[in-house]
């Protein structure tokens, strides 16, 4: 048998960066993983949805290239090329963390693992043995018992990257970040679509002005939104599918080539073991403590498997986190109120903290500013003028940065700003007498917060 001091299951952002934190702090290591090395973020999320939305922007440029005195004929694009595309830049990056593996001299088990008692792990019939274990398993597509995927007709966001042939029209069910960047891209191919949202708003955990602006923005642009509207019922037995969606003006029926549910995701803890090891999970996320041990002693879990947002900086920054305390290091546990969240459709939407709502509900007393791209130089020259950066402190006690909010061009680069400054506890004056580069997208945090500080001098 094989005895390592960390073996972590699988190989998401979660279990490849802490296989390699743990490498570099002299554990032993060995990964487990069943499919390909980086997950579903590498494969088939963050970073093959970023490459198909890459090809809608530069489309979308294309065709609007006479805003910017240039003439572009015959602009068309190639669905199968664009896939491929996206396919070869999830591969390369694949490739990488094979070669990170090795660098790092971690030996990558090929198999599907299953936890055994006595911290151990199967695989292809092998059991490894390891001081401590770290399941990161990560998760799936969820399933609406109202909306079963048949993985044709109604799919969920693997085949949605893959798709053989372009569909004229999709219905997408769901308008989280997964919802509204599949919404954008193939609507910017040519695809007519229509968006089902349970919720008032679309992207409903963001701050309602943006969901507004958002909801503007894709309007104008032709997407079908339908908020507080719920599918209760497909069927799939003709050509193509027809919903029937309970709006609240009542029941109605829409025909699409292709439905994509984008309902949130279910974690993947079925089959590997749990049960046998005694390992305690509420509903479908396995329960760990601020060090990401779970009940029992030498077993650990992180990233979408456990509680928490389900992104992949945050599997990530589990990780370290987990090893480091393995590690015997003195670690601070993390601070989940301070996670930046980002939805890469266009506009960008960044987010960090609490939302107007929250601030208020939480009983603060509140101070927002607010700087709109219509009054950014940068934003003018490129032609994103659409968007805004808001910001909201505490009025009342030194004015705590509470959150930040953006949306429009590139903003998703823009949130680490106020994530930095929340985590030194920052306060509004201090980010505005620190100098912003001119002219720049980030120079509407500063604006933002000048406004708060009734400071502002672009409006
Ligand atoms: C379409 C889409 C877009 C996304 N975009 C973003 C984004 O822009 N930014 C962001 O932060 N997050 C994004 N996410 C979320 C992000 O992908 C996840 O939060 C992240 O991948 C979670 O990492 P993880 O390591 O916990 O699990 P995963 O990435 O799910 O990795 C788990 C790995 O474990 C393997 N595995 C599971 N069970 C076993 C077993 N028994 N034996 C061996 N191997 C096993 C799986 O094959 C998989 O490779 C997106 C998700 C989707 C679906």
């Amino acid at each position: 048998m094989s005895k390592y001091d960390i073996i972590v299951l699988g190989s998401g952002p979660g279990g490849y960066v802490t296989a390699i934190r743990a490498s570099q702090l002299g554990f032993k290591t060995a990964i487990v993983e069943k499919e390909s090395l980086g997950g579903v973020c590498l494969n088939w999320g963050c970073i093959p949805t970023k490459a198909l939305l890459k090809s809608a922007q530069v489309f979308e440029y294309l065709k609007h290239a006479e805003d910017y005195g240039l003439t572009v004929k015959d602009v068309d694009k190639d669905f199968d090329a664009v896939v491929k595309r996206s396919r070869g830049v999830a591969d390369g990056m694949s490739k990488g963390v094979q070669f990170l593996m090795k660098k790092n001299k971690i030996d990558v088990i090929e198999g599907f693992g299953k936890l055994k008692p006595g911290k151990k792990i199967e695989v292809n019939g092998k059991d490894y043995s390891a001081d401590h274990i770290i399941i990161a398993t990560g998760a799936r597509s969820r399933e609406l018992p109202s909306l079963p995927q048949d993985g044709k007709k109604v799919i969920g966001y693997r085949e949605a990257m893959t798709l053989p042939s372009q569909p004229k029209k999709m219905i997408v069910v769901g308008s989280g970040a997964i919802g509204v960047e599949f919404a954008y891209f193939y609507k910017s191919m040519g695809t007519e679509v229509t968006i089902v949202e349970f919720l008032p708003n679309v992207v409903p955990v963001e701050d309602e002005e943006v969901s507004k602006q958002l909801e503007r923005s894709f309007k104008k642009s032709g997407i079908n939104i339908m908020t507080s509207s719920e599918v209760t019922k497909v069927d799939t037995s003709g050509d193509g599918v027809k919903a029937t969606v309970k709006t609240q003006k009542g029941e109605e029926v829409l025909e699409a080539d292709i439905i994509l549910s984008a309902v949130g995701i279910k974690s993947n803890i079925e089959n590997i073991g749990l049960e046998d090891v005694g390992i305690a999970v509420d509903r479908d996320k396995i329960l760990v403590n601020n060090y990401y041990q779970t009940n029992i002693p030498g077993y650990y879990a992180i990233g979408d498997v456990t509680p928490g947002q389900a992104l992949a900086h945050v599997a990530s920054a589990e990780g370290i986190l987990c090893v480091e305390k393995i590690a015997g290091h003195h670690v601070e546990a993390l601070d989940y109120g301070n996670i930046p969240g980002c939805t890469y459709c266009s506009p960008e939407i960044a987010s960090v903290g609490l939302t107007e709502k929250q601030a208020k509900e939480k009983g603060y007393e509140i101070k927002i500013g607010k700087f709109p791209f219509s009054a950014s130089g940068k934003a003018s020259a490129g032609g994103n003028k659409d968007g805004f950066v808001k910001v909201i402190f505490d009025a009342k006690y030194g004015g705590e940065w509470l959150g930040c909010h953006m949306i429009g061009a590139g903003v998703t680069d823009m949130i680490a700003e106020a994530v930095l400054g929340r985590k030194l506890e920052t306060t509004g004056h201090e980010v505005l007498k620190a100098v912003h580069p001119h002219p720049t997208m980030s120079e509407a945090v500063m604006e933002a917060v000048a406004d708060a500080y009734d400071e502002v001098i672009h409006l």
